[in-house]
């Protein structure tokens, strides 16, 4: 996976993001402020015109733009979150010009090291860490086996999904949607669909 496929992720999940920014601030509009689809929206559009302004040399280099342009471009929660995520990747892949199946699972390990940090949620919060811990488990487990790009980026895909849709019955305990209580209990986390979009957009992006 070299920059063009970076480069080329970050265009379709600007693209998923866009069609469903509405999907996603439904989904916030239930349990959070009704902003998620428009933070992202905004802060994608920003990622892709910053990467196009600037043309990265390197997949790590891609990430790194990425993550510093939505942490400047989108306020809330989610901006330092999905920011930090990118960054922490860009980081874990240094100047590595072609990146193996091993490698960005070590990278989206760091992603969630990251988010875990800064956030202080555990899976079971109701938050983006339901989508990203299944989808990084579910990428060692591919690498360990020895599985293709392709299939491995599918079970990283089908993994945050179901992640996802496993949010729905519980009760949020971290961001605005804990300020709910049982009450947020019943809907999916936007944060936690929006995560599945960016891992899903993955598959889309090469191979
Ligand atoms: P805000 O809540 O500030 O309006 P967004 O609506 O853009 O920001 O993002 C909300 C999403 O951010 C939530 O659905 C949740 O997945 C995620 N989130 C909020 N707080 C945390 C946290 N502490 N750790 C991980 N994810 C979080
Ligand atoms: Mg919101
Ligand atoms: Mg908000």
């Amino acid at each position: 996976m070299d920059t063009s496929f970076f480069v080329a992720w970050m265009e379709e999940i600007a693209t998923a993001v866009q069609a469903q920014r509405d999907h996603l601030t439904q989904l916030d509009a239930a349990i959070g402020d009704a902003d998620h689809g428009s933070n992202l929206d905004r802060g994608f559009g920003e990622v892709r015109r910053a990467l196009a302004d600037s043309p990265p040399e390197t997949p790590g280099s891609a990430l790194l733009l990425a993550g510093s342009t939505l942490i400047r471009k989108v306020g809330g929660a989610s901006g330092p979150l999905y920011g930090t995520a990118f960054r922490q990747m860009g980081k874990s892949l240094g100047d590595v010009p072609d990146v193996s199946l091993a490698e960005l699972s070590t990278a989206l390990d760091a992603a969630l090291a990251g988010v875990q940090k800064l956030g202080a949620a555990v899976e079971g919060d109701k938050t983006m860490v339901d989508a990203l811990a299944p989808a990084v488990r579910a990428l060692a487990q591919a690498v360990q086996e020895g599985a293709k790009p392709e299939d491995a980026l599918s079970a990283v895909a089908a993994a945050a999904q179901e992640g996802a849709r496993a949010t729905i019955p519980l009760q949020a305990r971290k961001g605005r949607a804990s300020y709910l209580g049982s009450r947020s209990a019943g809907h999916e986390d936007p944060g936690a669909a929006s995560t599945a979009l960016v891992l899903s957009a993955l598959r889309t992006a090469g191979f």
